[in-house]
């Protein structure tokens, strides 16, 4: 019996690494301590997110035993928050933007499809008041933390949670994980970027060493201005995504055209249903292991649904393929009707389910030449 699902086995799985193997203080290696997994409610749905965290093993380090996480996390949530970043965009946006009130922002986020209580709303619209009046009261906390800590590594996120409108950024340190500054600006203009990465810079009295960000064109171009020779990398998670983009594509159209060449088989388990011979029931199979091939699903590009349901239907094709090879000894002329005259070889039984599989999965080219080969044999009524 197949274990049953635990409800979160549905919930997308993003595993998140932090980008350096090497402790960023002192250069030695920063093992893999532990991994921890937080799920994450944002536009698009719940997402789990499987984090691995390093700590730096050398005694001697300021930071050793501090734990480095994943840059993409913050990109996510706030620490412990279970609503997306975007979320919080999208609340803020409503409350100052649209002038909404509590109730009507309620309502619009459920149309959206999101879950969500009016009490979780108004501590969302507390966060985003909090973030983005962070950059006044939270810098004499943050001074001295960054101080210790030598230098500075941005990660930059422009959150848009309405088409063509307001953009929040955040702006993030990675070392530290804390976030530097947040604010809602009416647009996605270079220059409006390049002054708040400065402001940023100035705010703090240690070099920044690094920008990481999904690297979308404003952000490019106002790093490279505001910060011309400091690196700046994409972020893995969002690179990998964004090449999984084809990947996807082709997987989703290889799937699509896969499934549209079995569809004959509905009318084979039909013909079957009630039929108790041996050649019925091992028919039958065959039909379940062809269905339960197209229900089977996986997450691009790691686990390619195409992929597998090629794997799987090649399987069940190479199956039969012996099936009709084991019965090659006996007549193929006669193969349809092996199994009414009581020839008890498992081939024959086999070669004429084949028969009637291959048959019945009209138009595949995918079982094609398997079929063409059948009919070769003079093999018609099966
Ligand atoms: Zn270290």
């Amino acid at each position: 019996m197949a274990r049953p699902h635990h409800p979160s086995d549905k919930i997308p799985l993003q595993m998140l690494e932090p980008l350096s193997p090497t402790c960023l203080m002192c250069g030695k290696a920063a093992h893999i301590a532990y991994h921890t997994q937080r799920t994450v409610t944002t536009l698009t749905g719940q997402h789990r997110l499987h984090l691995a965290v390093r700590r730096c093993a050398f005694p001697e380090c300021p930071r050793h035993h501090q734990p480095y996480r994943p840059e993409a996390e913050g990109a996510w949530a706030l620490p412990h928050g279970e609503y997306g970043l975007d979320v919080i965009a999208l609340v803020g946006f409503l409350r100052y933007q649209r002038h909404q009130s509590l109730a009507e922002i309620h309502q619009s986020l459920r149309e959206r499809g999101l879950t969500i209580g009016e009490r979780t709303v108004l501590n969302l619209l507390a966060r985003y008041e909090e973030l983005v009046t962070l950059h006044m009261t939270d810098r004499e906390r943050l001074q001295p933390l960054v101080q210790k800590q030598g230098s500075l590594i941005l990660a930059v996120d422009g959150l848009k949670p309405d088409v063509g409108h307001e953009v929040l950024w955040v702006v993030r340190d990675c070392v530290s994980g804390e976030l530097l500054l947040a604010r809602p600006l009416l647009s996605e203009r270079e220059a409006d970027l390049v002054t708040l990465l400065k402001e940023v810079q100035d705010a703090f009295s240690v070099p920044i060493s690094g920008v990481i960000s999904d690297g979308q064109k404003s952000i490019r171009n106002a790093v490279a201005t505001a910060f011309p020779d400091i690196p700046h990398q994409l972020c893995h998670f969002h690179y990998l995504r964004e090449a999984a983009k084809p990947v996807y594509e082709a997987d989703r159209h290889a799937k699509k055209e896969l499934k549209k060449q079995v569809r004959g088989i509905r009318p084979i388990e039909r013909e079957v249903e009630q039929e108790e011979r041996e050649e019925g029931i091992i028919t039958r199979k065959y039909c379940l292991a062809v269905r339960s091939a197209l229900t089977d699903d996986g997450h691009p590009p790691l686990s390619a649904p195409g992929l597998k349901l090629y794997e799987r239907l090649s399987l069940i094709a190479a199956s039969l393929e012996r099936g009709l090879k084991k019965g090659a000894a006996i007549s193929t002329r006669q193969t349809g009707s092996a199994a009414d005259k009581g020839i008890s070889s498992d081939g024959a039984v086999v070669a004429g389910c084949a028969g009637r599989v291959y048959l019945g999965t009209s138009g595949c080219t995918y079982l094609d030449e398997r079929r063409q080969a059948f009919l070769d044999r003079g093999a018609t009524t099966v």
